[in-house]
């Protein structure tokens, strides 16, 4: 039985005033069924995790380096991650993968770079829109999750995030069936891999969810959660989707 995991990314928002929304997130978050996770811009992880301390609510970065240490001006490495209370690192988002040309074997070292530090990596997986309309979906799914994940996955140490990039911040959501037919894929792959394993692995839909079709989409086989952007920043709306999720 997997557990479920409702999943923050505040991504290059946030100073020190946001942290009253992760304080009235903690106010809401049980340990009962549902995990919740926020993951915040760099600067904001020491103190959040301060804040977030007691409850259930776990604190995460958004990205690490692969290597420990060394000439990475401007880099931060998983140790550091750790050192100030993450729990867990996002790896191979889409805005990375664009933005700073990360490929799968990149994103890879940078989720065995969690492991080492004993950090869970949620790694980001997902089509962009000229993909999915030319009938590649499971085949650029299929390629990141193979690149990206490393060997060394286990449940205990990974979250896949099922991520069009189309949907991210667009408003635009697939159809159940489409977010059922990856997310029974990437299962099925995993499982081959990975067995008994890759059962455990969760695996996130991200992609414009909101308090209105949170329900719907916690209901579709294979989706153990969500990350989520936008909707995460107002304590009002993650609080609506913590509630959700621990409803489905
Ligand atoms: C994301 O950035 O991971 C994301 C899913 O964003 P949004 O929920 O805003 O679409």
């Amino acid at each position: 039985m997997r557990r479920k995991l409702a999943a923050g990314n505040w991504k290059m928002n946030g100073t020190a005033a946001q942290l009253a929304e992760l304080t009235a997130m903690t106010e809401v978050a049980n340990t009962e069924q549902t995990d919740v996770l926020i993951c915040t811009p760099a600067t904001l992880v020491n103190r959040a995790a301060d804040t977030a301390s007691g409850s259930a609510v776990a604190i995460g970065g958004q990205d690490c380096h692969a290597n420990a240490s060394g000439a990475h001006t401007g880099d931060i490495s998983a140790a550091m991650l750790a050192d100030a209370g993450a729990s867990h690192v996002i790896t191979g988002h889409s805005e990375r993968r664009v933005d700073h040309a990360e490929t799968d074997a990149v994103i890879a070292a940078k989720s065995e770079a969690a492991y080492a530090n004993d950090l869970i990596a949620v790694i980001c997986i997902g089509e962009s829109l000229q993909e999915r309309e030319s009938g590649q979906t499971l085949d650029v799914v299929g390629t990141q999750l193979q690149g990206s994940t490393p060997d060394a996955a286990t449940g205990a140490n990974t979250v896949i995030a099922y991520e069009p990039v189309w949907a991210i911040g667009t408003g635009k959501v697939p159809t159940l069936d489409q977010i059922a037919e990856v997310h029974d894929f990437i299962r099925a792959k995993l499982v081959e891999r990975f067995g008994a394993e890759g059962e455990a692995i969760r695996v996130l839909y991200g992609g414009s969810v909101k308090p209105s079709n949170a329900s719907e989409i916690f209901a579709v086989s294979n989706v153990d959660g969500a990350l989520v952007g936008g909707a995460s920043l107002k304590a009002s709306d993650f609080n609506a989707i913590i509630s959700a999720l621990d409803e489905a």
